[in-house]
């Protein structure tokens, strides 16, 4: 499981941010629904989406107030994403230098 926004590895466990998404047909018959997909955002993509401004896409705007919404409901995502932030910064200089760190994206939109 990986954040959504940066790539970075979110063990089972790690504080995250999950969207659960499928897609299931209204009206029609036999009634069909697609595998559920989940995505992750770590705490600091959260908080720095939600802080950001609006992005492009009905279903992206759609994820950015659900992720605004838990950002803006309890302090406790934005604890998170502080606490995680301290120890990201040592995880950094740990592992910069043997080439596998992958970059974050440059992109602050979600992808679909
Ligand atoms: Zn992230």
């Amino acid at each position: 499981m990986h954040c959504l926004r940066c790539n970075r590895e979110l063990e089972a466990g790690h504080k995250s941010v999950a969207l659960y998404m499928f897609a299931q047909t209204v009206g029609i018959k036999p009634r069909q629904k697609s595998t559920a997909h989940r995505i992750s955002f770590c705490p600091q993509c959260s908080v720095s989406l939600a802080m950001g401004p609006p992005p492009e896409g009905a279903l992206n705007l759609a994820a950015w107030d659900m992720i605004r919404d838990l950002v803006g409901s309890d302090p406790a995502l934005n604890q998170a994403a502080w606490e995680s932030l301290n120890g990201i910064s040592g995880l950094l200089t740990a592992t910069g230098t043997d080439g596998t760190h992958r970059p974050a994206r440059a992109e602050g939109y979600f992808e679909f």
